[in-house]
């Protein structure tokens, strides 16, 4: 299990720019995007222009570990429009020069001359959506690539010479099965991708296919179902050699997604873009949802988001919930010492608890959950809140009926 130590450590602080644009969308998908103009791309880009240099002297003198290029789709950008992008990343913030640079692709978007345009300005991963490798299957999830397209997308990467790699998946739609996703996880693993994605289906109420299922047209799987794909990925990547370093995500030794492991180690990114969420010195915020509504308050000089101070409880609660996603898990080496103790003194019961009922597991450094609930992660994750918030009540309770006593002995 990973991440590795080095991975962990070269996750230092992150900065992603949501690109908000697809040439359709898909049938499952209710990230923020919209259909690709002319006009919207220009908005966009000066838009996109004025946050950073709004955001940009509170980033005085970091040096980022990670640019993540995220959608939507970064690769509908034409290449001279993404060069314009990437001018405002190097003009207002300083990237460090080991920085992992990843951009989102969509297969069918993939072309020798807009490679060439991200391999110049720096990028050195990407990141292709595939979802599946059937044609019955893309056509029903409104993908716009055949399942030939990823293999034709890495040739041309790897010619490139693009050396980090990664593919998504999806599992567990609507007219899911096991032949197919054996089908598709071999065809996905012959490409040999550094990294592997791949999410349960989530019916998401404003989609069409999500509104189906919801509704009953189609057919849910049921968990046991779902959980059975899970135990495939798990062991065909890891046959592959791709361990599951995080419940949805695999990858070789090294091949970890350092700007993911930013967010799951809770460190500090900054986001930008509409629709994006971001945690800086403390706080979190998101940016406005929709594309005009966050350009027009830039264009206005208005907020262009949401922010709110994270509390010391607030923040161990964040701590736990994304580290225990990790296979490492909890780990006291990965967190200042400080954050370290306001989480034992939070969670420690509950996670001594977690271990004894055997959903946890004690390591070296932390503790992880036990690799047969991974899938169940999120159950496990809410098991523990409610565990320490039981405690903290039962302390309280204990406190508060201490409270007379001590006032009695003090009058005495
Ligand atoms: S390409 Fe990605 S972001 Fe765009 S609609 Fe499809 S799933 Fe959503």
């Amino acid at each position: 299990l990973g991440p590795a130590r080095g991975a962990r450590d070269e996750a230092r602080v992150g900065l992603y720019l949501h690109v908000p644009f697809c040439a359709r969308r898909c049938a499952y998908c209710d990230f923020a995007t919209g259909t690709l103009s002319a006009a919207g791309v220009e908005r966009y880009l000066a838009a996109i222009e004025r946050e950073a240099e709004r955001r940009a002297p509170g980033a005085d003198g970091v040096a980022f570990s990670s640019v993540f290029f995220g959608g939507g789709t970064p690769s509908a950008l034409a290449g001279r429009h993404f060069t314009r992008l990437w001018k405002t990343v190097r003009d207002h913030f300083r990237v460090a020069p080991d920085a992992e640079v990843t951009l989102e692709a969509n297969p069918e978007t993939v072309r020798s001359s807009l490679l060439e345009c991200w391999a110049r300005a720096g990028v050195n991963r990407l990141s292709f959506g595939a979802q599946s490798f059937d044609a019955g299957e893309l056509a029903r999830l409104g993908r716009i690539h055949g399942p030939e397209r990823p293999a034709e997308a890495f040739a041309l990467a790897r010619a490139q010479g693009f050396r980090r790699l990664s593919l998504d998946l999806m599992f567990g739609f609507p007219g899911h099965g096991m032949d197919s996703w054996r089908r598709t996880l071999d065809r996905a693993l012959s490409l040999e991708p550094e990294h592997l994605s791949a999410y349960c289906f989530i019916p998401e109420p404003d989609t069409p296919l999500g509104a189906a299922t919801l509704a009953g047209r189609e057919a849910v799987l049921d968990p046991e179902a779902q959980a059975d794909l899970y135990a495939e990925l798990v062991a065909r990547t890891g046959a592959a050699g791709l361990a599951g370093y995080e419940t949805s995500n695999f990858a070789r030794p090294g091949g970890e997604c350092r700007h993911h492991l930013v967010y799951w180690l809770r460190r500090d990114y900054l986001a930008l873009g509409p629709s994006a969420h971001g945690l800086w010195n403390g706080e979190r915020y998101a940016d406005h949802r929709g594309l005009g509504a966050w350009a027009l308050a830039l264009e206005r000089g208005l907020p262009c988001d949401e922010s709110e101070a994270v509390t010391r409880e607030g923040a161990a609660d964040e701590t736990v919930m994304l580290a225990l996603r990790l296979g490492t898990g909890l780990a006291a080496s990965d967190h200042p010492r400080p954050a370290w103790r306001a989480l034992m003194g939070r969670y420690g019961e509950a996670l001594a608890r977690g271990v004894a009922e055997r959903r946890l597991v004690a390591t070296t450094e932390g503790f992880r959950i036990a690799a047969r609930h991974r899938f169940v992660a999120d159950d496990v994750i809410a098991w523990l809140m409610a565990a320490a918030e039981s405690h903290a009540a039962s302390r309280s309770h204990e406190v508060r009926g201490a409270v007379p006593l001590a006032a009695a002995a003090a009058a005495g």
